[in-house]
C-alpha cells in the first residue's frame, strides 16, 4: 500500500508521511486446547490483525507467539513449517478467498500433497473424504468455485483449511456474509467439526449472537486493547466493562438470533492519535476525571473473568 501511496505522492509532488499504528498493543491471550475464544469489537479495534497474527500471517512486531508452550519463531525451520500448518484460518468472503481459476479438488487437495500429508494417488480420494466431512458431494470435485453457493462455497473454504490436518482454526468473520439459515448450518458445521477433531477456534465476529452461541470465552477489543476477557454465558449476562455494557445494550434485540451491535455514541478515536488514559473515556458514559489520563490495566476481577477499567478499584 506505501507503494502504492509513494507513486501517487510522487505523481502530486507531495510527500508520504509515515505513522506508527498499533493496531494491536499489549495484548496476552492463552486459548486451551478445544476452546472457542470468541473476539468482538467495532471495526478498526484490532480483532483482525490479532487473528492474522495467531494464524501467522503477519508477524506482530514485538511479542510472540507460542504454540503448543513453544515460541513459534524460536522453532527449526521444518518444525515451524509444520507448527504454522496445524492453524489455519477461514475467511469471510470465501469468493475472494478461493481462486476462481482452479477446480475443488485443486483447491482442497494441493497444499496436502505439497506439504506431503498425501501422496498425488491419494489425493482423489482424499480430497472426497474431506468434502464429505463438510457436507460437500465429492461428485462436484472437478467444478469450479462459481459454480456453488455462497453456503457451498465457505465449505469448500473450510475444506481446504482442515485438508491440512489443523488442530486450531481462526475464523475471521466467517458467517458474516452468509444468510442466517446458512449462518446456522455453517456454525453447525463447526461445532461438529469440534466435536469429532477436536479443533479449537478463535471466532472473530461482529454479530453478538452467534458469538453468545459459540464461544466458550469471550474477549472484547477496542482500539487495539483487550478490555475485557470472560466466560460468554457470564460476558453476555453481566458484562463488567463499560464498552461491554454499551456493546450489549446497543445490540438489536428484535431477533435474538442476530445480536449485531449498533454503532455506541461518539466517534471510535483515530488509532493514530489514540486517546490518553482509558481510549474509551471520550465515549464513557461512567468516566472518572483519572481516566482522561490513567490508562487501566486489565486485572483479574474474579476467577477467570479479567477487566480493564478504573471503576473496578472502587468496589
Ligand atoms: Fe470508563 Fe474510566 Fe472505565 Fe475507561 S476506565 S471504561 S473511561 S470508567
Amino acid at each position: 500500500k506505501l507503494d502504492f501511496a509513494e507513486r501517487l505522492a510522487k505523481r502530486l509532488g507531495a510527500k508520504v508521511q509515515e505513522f506508527d499504528v498499533r493496531a494491536v498493543d499489549d495484548v496476552s491471550l492463552a486459548i486451551a486446547p478445544g476452546e472457542v475464544v470468541g473476539l468482538v469489537g467495532e471495526s478498526g479495534c484490532g480483532k483482525t490483525t490479532l487473528g492474522r497474527m495467531v494464524a501467522g500471517i503477519i508477524p506482530p512486531s514485538s511479542g510472540e507467539l507460542i504454540y503448543r508452550g513453544r515460541p513459534m519463531a524460536a522453532l527449526p525451520h521444518d518444525e515451524a513449517r509444520q507448527a504454522t500448518l496445524k492453524i489455519q484460518m477461514v475467511f469471510q468472503d470465501p469468493m475472494a478467498s478461493l481462486n476462481p481459476r482452479l477446480r475443488v479438488s485443486e483447491i482442497i487437495g494441493e497444499a496436502p500433497r505439497v506439504h506431503g500429508i498425501v501422496s498425488r494417488n491419494e489425493q482423489a480420494d482424499y480430497v472426497a473424504s474431506i468434502m464429505r466431512k463438510v457436507g460437500l458431494d465429492p461428485a462436484y470435485a472437478a467444478r469450479f468455485p462459481h459454480q456453488f453457493s455462497g453456503g457451498q462455497r465457505q465449505r469448500i473454504g473450510i475444506a481446504r483449511a482442515l485438508a491440512v490436518q489443523p488442530d486450531f482454526l481462526v475464523c475471521d468473520e466467517s458467517v458474516a456474509a452468509l444468510d442466517v439459515s446458512i449462518q446456522a448450518q455453517i456454525i453447525n458445521l463447526f461445532m461438529e467439526l469440534r466435536r469429532d477433531l477436536g479443533l479449537t477456534y478463535l471466532f472473530i465476529s461482529h454479530d453478538l449472537g452467534v458469538v453468545e452461541h459459540i464461544a466458550d470465552r469471550t474477549v472484547i477489543m477496542y482500539l487495539g486493547r483487550v478490555v475485557e476477557v470472560a466466560p460468554s454465558a457470564e460476558l453476555f449476562t453481566k458484562p463488567n466493562h463499560p464498552y461491554s455494557r454499551a456493546l450489549l445494550d446497543e445490540a438489536p434485540r428484535v431477533d435474538t438470533r442476530k445480536r449485531t451491535f449498533a454503532p455506541i455514541r461518539g466517534e471510535i478515536p483515530s488509532p493514530l492519535d489514540p486517546p490518553a488514559g482509558c481510549a474509551f473515556h471520550p465515549r464513557c458514559p461512567l468516566a472518572l476525571p483519572r481516566c482522561r489520563s490513567e490508562r487501566p490495566s486489565l486485572r483479574e476481577i474474579a476467577p477467570g473473568r479479567l477487566s480493564a477499567c478504573h471503576l473496578n478499584d472502587m468496589q
